[in-house]
């Protein structure tokens, strides 16, 4: 079996265990030593213990990944001129499609009206972080140490470090050309690393959603049924839609290859929940994969994992008008527009790990004048959704990543033609795990 099927095996695996546990746990009465077994050796114990690892190793890989990748790629492009329009067009992309998202959400959220039919009766008791001034948050982005910036995991100030580095080998001449060759070995040794993780990756993605769906009651689901299937529509719609025609039009692209390649990483930001997290499998993906050359996937892919987030911005539109609704408060014309300008933004300031979609959303609900305790009524199937939409997250920067690679000409078309590419990195794909 390939890679890619053991690892979705795992998945759906992973769910039926734990939704299974869940009921023996809280639904049907078993014995109290089948319940001790399960709660504490199996969930509690095994499936946290392989998971959390899982987990910690996937994040050991990214500030590497990033640091020497993006050295690669900026200093491959250095002497051509080609970093300021690539930089340029990607974030304007990113932006573009981040207000798509979250236009789309709203519309669909106000067609269906969510929130319409729901009695508040739940007990709303939300605090809000205050969101940093915007100053700091521009001063943040650029590192005083650069050893810091990687402790901390500080994405935006490794980029800028990285960038910097690259550019200046690019200028440096022999020396500049000795130290580039020791990063691109670098780059194959760290890639190398994923393919040892991805191999290891089914056990992982089995523990974290078994012990997950063991935990959560799919109960919560019924109660906002509306609100939950409003967003899951519009992240299929934005996955599908949206991201198929914005690569067929601006790449004369097919999607089909884009959507077979995605789904090994779809399992992990799924399981995951964090776009962090997964951003090894996603740089992996974009590059060995799909063709984007490095000099674009090292700074497109690191880059989107920070400040792209367009599932995130969705849930956050269909939440504004959810609660809205919910509260009795009609939005203006003006509350809209401030909604999709403030999704977007926080976007950029929300954190590539789970849950934070939730906390920036605060910031869009007081901007819309929203009363901000009304994030606690969907806090009940908000892990549920991060997963969904971390998928969304990442699939949204590998979709950028292509376009812009293509219209670059760093794109490598026969390897994403190829269903079965994977060049370069010795991922053992159909063997067992060789660790
Ligand atoms: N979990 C999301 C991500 O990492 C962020 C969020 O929406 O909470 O992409």
């Amino acid at each position: 079996m390939s890679l890619t099927n053991r690892i979705l095996l795992a998945m759906v695996a992973g769910i039926l265990t734990g939704s299974l546990f869940n009921l023996l746990l809280h639904g049907v009465s078993v014995p109290d030593l089948v319940q001790m077994v399960i709660a504490d050796y199996l969930v509690g114990g095994l499936f946290d213990v392989v998971g959390r690892i899982f987990v910690a190793s996937l994040k050991l890989l990214v500030v590497p990944l990033v640091l020497v990748s993006l050295i690669c790629g900026a200093s491959s492009l250095g002497d051509s001129a080609r970093m300021g329009p690539i930089a340029l067009k990607t974030l304007c992309l990113y932006l573009l499609t981040t207000a798509i998202a979250v236009s789309a959400a709203l519309l669909f959220a106000v067609l269906v009206g969510p929130g319409t039919a729901v009695q508040l009766g739940v007990e709303t008791t939300f605090q809000a972080a205050a969101a940093p001034p915007l100053a700091d948050v521009l001063v943040d982005i650029f590192p005083s140490n650069p050893i810091r910036a990687m402790a901390d995991g500080k994405m935006l100030q490794i980029i800028v470090f990285a960038l910097l580095t690259g550019y200046a080998i690019s200028h440096a001449g022999e020396p500049g050309r000795r130290i580039a060759t020791f990063f691109r070995d670098m780059e194959a040794v760290v890639m190398s690393m994923v393919g040892i993780l991805m191999a290891l990756a089914p056990y992982g993605v089995f523990a974290l959603l078994a012990k997950l769906f063991a935990n959560m009651g799919i109960g919560a689901i019924l109660d906002l049924a509306a609100y939950f299937f409003t967003v899951l529509a519009v992240l299929l719609f934005h996955l599908f839609g949206v991201y198929g025609l914005l690569l067929r039009f601006l790449a004369g692209l097919s999607p089909r290859m884009l959507i077979h390649k995605m789904r090994p990483v779809w399992a992990f930001a799924f399981s995951t929940a964090s776009s962090g997290a997964t951003l090894p499998i996603t740089l992996h993906t974009a590059e060995k994969r799909m063709g984007v050359h490095n000099s674009v996937a090292g700074f497109t892919v690191p880059l989107g994992a920070t400040i792209n987030m367009d599932g995130t911005a969705i849930m956050q539109g269909v939440a504004t008008v959810f609660i809205a609704q919910v509260y009795g408060v009609d939005l203006s014309m003006g509350a809209y527009i401030t909604v999709i300008l403030t999704a977007t933004l926080a976007s950029i300031g929300t954190a590539a790990v789970p849950g934070v979609g939730l906390i920036t959303l605060a910031l869009v609900l007081e901007q819309a004048g929203l009363p901000v305790e009304g994030i606690a009524l969907i806090i009940g199937v908000d892990r549920l959704l991060d997963m969904v939409r971390t998928a969304v997250n990442v699939t949204g920067d590998v979709t950028v990543s292509v376009i812009v690679a293509k219209s670059e000409n760093q794109f490598d078309q026969e390897v994403f033609l190829d269903p079965r590419a994977d060049r370069g990195a010795p991922l053992p794909a159909d063997g067992p795990p060789t660790v």
